[in-house]
């Protein structure tokens, strides 16, 4: 089966001495000061308020907020820190300063409710908080407790004159140490907080660095997906090694964005694919001068056929690539370089220079020649190091010799263009964000006036795939679609939120219990629409 493995078509990287004591922060850091632009050019722009941060600015900040603490705070290597936050020009000065002493960072998504914030609490054991005034109160009580980073506190601690020395406190922080701690549903469909270390987050990043293109002045770059996902986490790290200038925007509004792309000449756009649907179907686009944009990037979820065509109609000298990576693989294992993706329309790309990738078949086990469908495996020094306090979900997804089952059903061309067919695990990506049938369907089982039901993505213009429930109402039960949404929609962040009910005489099951979700999806749309 050695044949069978895909080697990367890109030209080999070099990556960091593997016993080098290093962080991701100095990494990404000493990449940016090979830049041919100067140290004051711009790192940060807030979308809203036009404020600008320049590389100094950014170094400094960063350097006073790990100062404070290191010193103030008391945190030291090894600790962790649960970030509850929206997009905002100090999550990333936050993510670099935490890093650069060996602190590890667990983001979450801040329309986390009570309950699931406790679950991510219990997997990664934090021992302290940097959130919101408004997201604050979900949390629990940590030892160091919870800084808001809208505070003049946190303002004043990236202000205040002493910086930290790595020296002066001694903190050695190793490749293979922990760096970020992501919730990912994984291929079961509970909650997991998938472990990345500096080494997997600083072997993406040369992924990237090498691949960059040279460009005459620093590129402008706008993220529309959050950044405690890692699609823009690892984002972050990328545009700092190449010296990029990030736009970041808060609440995320398509006109808004539109609005900053004009304002500030933005060239990238770092997104998922409800917004490229949007660009071309949902929003007037004409009202704003795109003249800037060259290269926009869709990643997290399948980006179909024709919303690439009506894009590339609508702007014919904009770039639409594709990436295509996991939590578990720090982002991207497949993507573009340049003008390949105009080769390739609905392929992810081709591997990145890190990785190895298999196709086996599901069935034998067996590694298959290109062009032939079967579930991706990907192995290399940027898969993850495990799933947190879950040796059994571990085992399951990291298999021998170090390969990652990504559950995803794919295919490899003969040129090396991945194409993804569909999702062998069960997940529903509604808008980019994972939500995972089984949690759904135990929510709905409890439920006394529901018997049993199953979870299915339902195909969504919008918002690519909602969460549909089949429903087995209890004998002499009347109960209502909307009383059912309601019902969920009381228990869950938004984004999990049933969207369509259909009831059901029984569930459709295999004979070891499992739920036929293929049967499902032929009912929900018969018309073979499968998404
Ligand atoms: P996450 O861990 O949230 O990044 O989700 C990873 C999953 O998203 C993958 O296993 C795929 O199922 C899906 N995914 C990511 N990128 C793409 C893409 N470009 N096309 C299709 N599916 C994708």
């Amino acid at each position: 089966s050695k044949t069978k493995t895909f080697h990367s078509l890109r030209p080999p990287i070099n990556l960091p001495p593997q016993h080098l004591p290093l962080t991701v922060t100095a990494y990404a850091l000493s990449l940016q000061a090979t830049s041919p632009w100067p140290r004051d050019s711009v790192a940060l722009i807030d979308s809203a308020t036009g404020q600008k941060i320049t590389y100094s600015d950014l170094i400094r900040r960063m350097n006073s907020l790990a100062f404070y603490l290191r010193t103030v705070i008391k945190l030291s290597k090894g600790d962790t820190a649960f970030v509850l936050s929206t997009n905002s020009v100090e999550v990333p000065i936050l993510y670099f300063a935490l890093l650069s002493i060996g602190v590890v960072v667990t983001p979450a998504n801040p329309l986390s409710t009570e309950s699931e914030i406790s679950r991510q609490v219990e997997l990664s054991n934090p021992v302290i908080a940097f959130a919101l005034n408004s997201t604050a109160h979900k949390l629990p009580k940590l030892r160091f407790g919870t800084i808001l980073i809208d505070s003049p506190e946190f303002n004043s601690a990236m202000q205040t004159k002493p910086w930290f020395n790595q020296e002066t406190y001694r903190v050695e922080v190793y490749q293979s140490d922990l760096a970020a701690i992501m919730y990912s549903s994984g291929t079961t469909g509970r909650v997991k907080a998938v472990m990345l270390t500096h080494r997997n987050l600083t072997s993406v990043i040369t992924g990237y660095y090498s691949v960059k293109e040279e460009t005459r002045t620093a590129s402008v770059v706008l993220y529309t997906v959050p950044l405690f996902h890692t699609y823009g986490f690892i984002y972050v790290f990328k545009s700092v090694a190449l010296s990029e200038t990030v736009v970041v925007m808060g609440r995320f509004d398509v006109k808004k964005m539109l609005k900053a792309v004009e304002d500030f000449r933005v060239q990238r756009l770092a997104t998922a694919p409800p917004l490229v649907v949007a660009l071309v179907k949902g929003v007037v686009t004409k009202d704003f001068d795109l003249s800037s944009l060259e290269w926009v990037v869709s990643g997290g979820a399948p980006l179909g056929k024709d919303a690439i065509a009506a894009f590339t109609e609508k702007f014919p000298n904009v770039l639409l690539a594709q990436g295509y990576g996991l939590t578990e693989t720090a982002g991207g294992a497949f993507g573009f370089v340049g003008r390949e993706a105009c080769r390739r329309w609905g392929s992810v790309g081709k591997l990145a220079a890190y990785c190895e990738a298999k196709i086996v078949d599901p069935d034998t086990g067996e590694a298959l020649p290109p062009c032939k469908q079967g579930e991706l495996w990907l192995k290399g020094p940027s898969i993850m190091k495990g799933y947190a306090a879950d040796p059994e979900s571990t085992a399951a997804t990291l298999v021998a010799d170090g390969w990652l089952r990504t559950g995803d059903l794919c295919y490899v061309d003969g040129e090396g263009f991945m194409f993804v067919v569909d999702r062998l695990k069960e997940l529903i990506k509604y808008k980019g964000y994972q939500v995972a049938p089984v949690e759904l369907e135990q929510l709905l089982q409890s439920h006394p006036q529901i018997s049993d039901a199953a979870v299915i993505p339902y195909p969504d213009e919008e918002a690519g795939q909602i969460p549909m429930a089949f429903v087995v109402r209890q004998p002499q039960s009347s109960l209502s679609e909307a009383e059912i949404m309601d019902f969920v929609a009381k228990k869950v962040a938004p984004y999990k939120k049933i969207r369509r009910v259909a009831f059901i005489n029984s569930i459709p099951k295999n004979p070891a219990g499992k739920i036929l979700r293929k049967e499902l999806r032929k009912i929900a749309t018969p018309a073979g629409t499968s998404s």
